[in-house]
C-alpha cells in the first residue's frame, strides 16, 4: 500500500513510525519510538530495534527517589491558552503525601518551556533542571505522612511533536483556532508541569482554562461552570472526580457545538465542529451500544460522576478518560477501511469502539510501567472483539480476533525494558488479543471466564498495576499455573510451536511444546473440527495413537495463537 508523503503530524498513522525513528536519528534528547492509542497501520515499517535508554529516558522512566517518597494527592491545572501566539502561561498546584522524611522532589517540564517560579506557600522554592526532569528543592525538611502543596508557575510556546503533535494549534476549515493534546508517546510534561510517570497518579483533579470568549474548552471531568474574566477571555473549569493519569490529562478547543444522551444515569456529551454536527449525531450514536456491551462483561462505566464524552479532533482517536477523542472521519472501520480485514471492521466505527474501552483498560485499570502498556492496549484490543461478540455472536468475534495474525510481527517481545521509558512493540495490540484468545481456550469453560474478566476488572479497577498483578491474579482465580504461558507470549519473540511427527505404520502421533519457557505446558484441542480432543503437551514428547493422518490431523489454531510443525 502506498501512502503520500505527509509531514509527520498529518493524520496517517502508517507514517508515524518512520517519522519519529527518523527525529530519533537526529537528536539524543528525542521521546522513545513512538506509542499509539490505537495502533498503526500494517504496512508500516517495521520497528526499529530498542535503543540503550538516553539519560533523559531513564530520568523520564525510573521511578527514583525523588518520586517514591512522595504520593500524588490532587493537581489544579490553571492555565490561559492564547491561540494567536500559541502560547500557554499559568501554574500547577500539586499536593502530595510525603511518604519519607526528603527535602527534595522530581517533576517533569519540557525544556522548551519557562518555569516562572515554583511557590510553597510565599516561599520561592529552588529547582534544577536536567534533561525535561525538574528537581525541586526544599529549604526544610519535608516530613513523612505530612500533606503539602506547591504551586508551580510556568509559560510559554510548546512544542508540536510525535505522533499527533503532543499539543497542536490548528486552525479548523473556516479558520477558527481548534486546539488540542495528545501526549501518551511524549508524555503530559511536553505541555504542563506534573510527575511524568505511570506508577503514581493523583486521586482527583480541578482543570482550569481560560480561552476567548468565542471559544470552547472540553477537557476532562465534569464541567463545573465557565467564568467571564472581562477581558476578552473566559475560564472554563472542569472537575475530575477519580485518579487520572498525566496523559490523559487534555485541551480541545474549538468552536465546538454540543448535545447530549443518556445511558440510565449516565451522563452523555458529545462535541463536534459545526459543520461535522449532524455527520456526528449519526455516527457518535454508537456511543450507547459501545456502552452497554462494555458493561456486559465488565460491570459500570467507572467515570459515572465525570459522565462520558466524544470530542471530534484533527487526529484519529485518543483515550482522554471521560474525554475520549475522536477523528476517524464519521465512518465505520478504522480511517475508512476494514481494520482486521475479514468483513467486520467495518460494522462499526473503530476508534469509538477501541478509545472507549480504554475506560475499562488505560484508564481505570493503568499500567504502573510503560514496559506494562499491553495491559491497555492487548487488552483494549481485546475488548474490541468482546464488542463484537457481544453484538454479532462467538463466530464473527473469533474470525474478527483472527484476521488480526496478519499483523503481528513476533520481531520482539511485548514487554521491554522496565523503568527506562521503553515503549512496546505494536505486537502488544495484535499479539495481545490473539494472547487473551488463547488464554480463553485455555480457561477452556466460558462461565468461568467470563466471571474470570469481569471480577479481574473490578479487583484492579482505578489501580495501577503490573504484568505481574495479573498474572498472580489469573493463577490465583483458576487455580492453575498460567506463568509461563504469560511469559512465553508476552516475554520472549517466538509464539509457541506444537510439534506433531506421525508414525502411520504404529498409528500415532508424538507431540511437544517448542517454547523458550523450559516449563512451558498448554491443553490444545486437536484432531478433527467437530469432535476436537485436548491433550496436553509439555516441551517433552509424548505419544498417543490417532486414527488421522497427517493432512487429515487438525490444531484448533482460530483458538490458539501457536505454530504448527508437522513431519
Ligand atoms: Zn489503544
Amino acid at each position: 500500500m502506498s501512502w503520500p508523503a505527509f509531514p509527520c503530524r498529518f493524520l496517517i498513522p502508517a507514517l508515524f513510525l518512520s517519522c519519529t525513528t527518523y527525529a530519533r536519528a537526529q537528536t539524543q534528547t528525542s521521546p522513545p519510538a513512538p506509542t499509539s492509542s490505537a495502533p498503526s497501520a500494517p504496512t508500516a515499517p517495521s520497528s526499529p530495534p530498542p535503543q540503550p535508554p538516553t539519560h533523559a529516558d531513564i530520568l523520564r522512566g525510573e521511578y527514583g527517589p525523588y518520586r517514591a517518597n512522595n504520593d500524588l494527592l490532587s493537581y489544579h491545572l490553571d492555565i490561559r491558552v492564547d491561540p494567536q501566539k500559541k502560547y500557554i502561561s499559568g501554574k500547577n498546584t500539586i499536593r502530595f503525601k510525603m511518604l519519607q522524611d526528603g527535602t527534595r522532589m522530581q517533576l517533569d517540564l519540557h525544556d522548551a518551556l519557562k518555569i516562572d517560579k515554583i511557590l510553597l506557600g510565599a516561599t520561592s522554592l529552588n529547582y534544577e533542571r536536567d534533561s525535561g526532569a525538574v528537581f525541586v528543592d526544599f529549604p526544610e525538611t519535608l516530613r513523612s505522612g505530612q500533606i503539602y502543596s506547591i504551586d508551580f508557575y510556568y509559560s510559554g510556546n510548546p512544542v508540536e511533536t510525535g505522533r499527533f503533535g503532543s499539543i497542536t494549534f490548528k486552525k479548523d476549515s473556516s479558520g477558527h483556532p481548534w486546539i488540542n493534546t495528545a501526549c501518551e508517546e511524549v508524555g503530559a510534561s511536553v505541555w504542563w508541569p506534573n510527575k511524568d510517570q505511570w506508577r503514581d497518579e493523583v486521586e482527583n483533579m480541578e482543570i482550569s482554562v481560560a480561552i476567548p470568549n468565542d471559544l470552547v474548552d472540553v477537557s476532562n471531568g465534569r464541567l463545573v461552570g465557565k467564568t467571564d474574566l472581562g477581558d476578552g477571555y473566559t475560564r472554563w473549569d472542569w472537575q475530575v472526580h477519580y485518579p487520572i493519569n498525566n496523559y490523559d490529562v487534555s485541551l480541545n478547543i474549538g468552536t465546538y457545538q454540543h448535545f447530549s444522551d443518556q445511558l440510565g444515569d449516565l451522563s452523555l456529551d458529545f462535541y463536534a465542529l459545526p459543520e461535522d454536527l449532524e455527520k456526528a449525531k449519526k455516527q457518535f450514536a454508537q456511543a450507547k451500544g459501545m456502552l452497554e456491551a462494555y458493561e456486559h462483561y465488565f460491570g459500570e462505566y467507572p467515570f459515572a460522576k465525570d459522565g462520558y464524552k466524544l470530542i471530534e479532533v484533527p487526529y484519529s482517536g485518543m483515550e482522554h478518560q471521560s474525554a475520549v477523542t475522536y477523528g476517524n472521519h464519521f465512518a465505520n472501520g478504522y480511517l475508512e477501511r476494514d481494520w482486521t480485514g475479514v468483513g467486520i471492521s467495518l460494522r462499526f466505527d473503530f476508534i469509538i469502539i477501541h478509545e472507549s474501552g480504554h475506560e475499562w483498560f488505560g484508564n481505570s485499570v493503568s499500567a504502573a510501567d510503560r514496559s506494562d502498556m499491553w495491559i491497555h492496549e492487548g487488552w483494549t484490543t481485546y475488548l474490541e472483539s468482546l464488542y463484537v461478540e457481544y453484538r454479532y455472536g462467538h463466530d464473527d468475534a473469533i474470525k474478527y480476533i483472527n484476521g488480526y495474525k496478519s499483523k503481528v510481527k513476533n520481531e520482539r517481545a511485548i514487554i521491554p525494558q522496565r523503568g527506562v521509558n521503553a515503549t512496546p512493540p505494536q505486537d502488544q495490540y495484535f499479539k495481545g488479543i490473539l494472547f487473551l484468545n488463547t488464554l480463553r481456550s485455555v480457561v477452556n469453560d466460558d462461565a468461568k471466564w467470563w466471571a474470570l474478566l469481569h471480577d479481574f476488572y473490578q479487583h484492579f479497577k482505578y489501580q495501577n498495576i503490573m504484568t505481574e498483578d495479573v498474572v498472580a491474579y489469573f493463577n490465583q482465580h483458576t487455580g492453575m499455573n498460567l506463568t509461563p504461558i504469560f511469559d512465553q507470549y508476552l516475554r520472549h519473540t517466538a509464539i509457541p510451536t506444537l510439534e506433531l511427527k506421525f508414525d502411520d505404520a504404529k498409528g500415532t502421533v508424538a507431540y511437544r511444546w517448542k517454547a523458550d519457557e523450559p516449563d512451558f505446558t498448554m491443553a490444545v484441542r486437536v484432531g478433527e473440527k467437530e469432535a476436537w480432543q485436548i491433550i496436553r503437551p509439555t516441551t517433552e514428547w509424548k505419544t498417543m495413537p490417532t486414527p488421522l493422518k497427517k493432512d487429515e490431523f487438525a490444531v484448533a489454531t482460530d483458538l490458539y495463537y501457536v505454530n504448527i510443525s508437522k513431519q
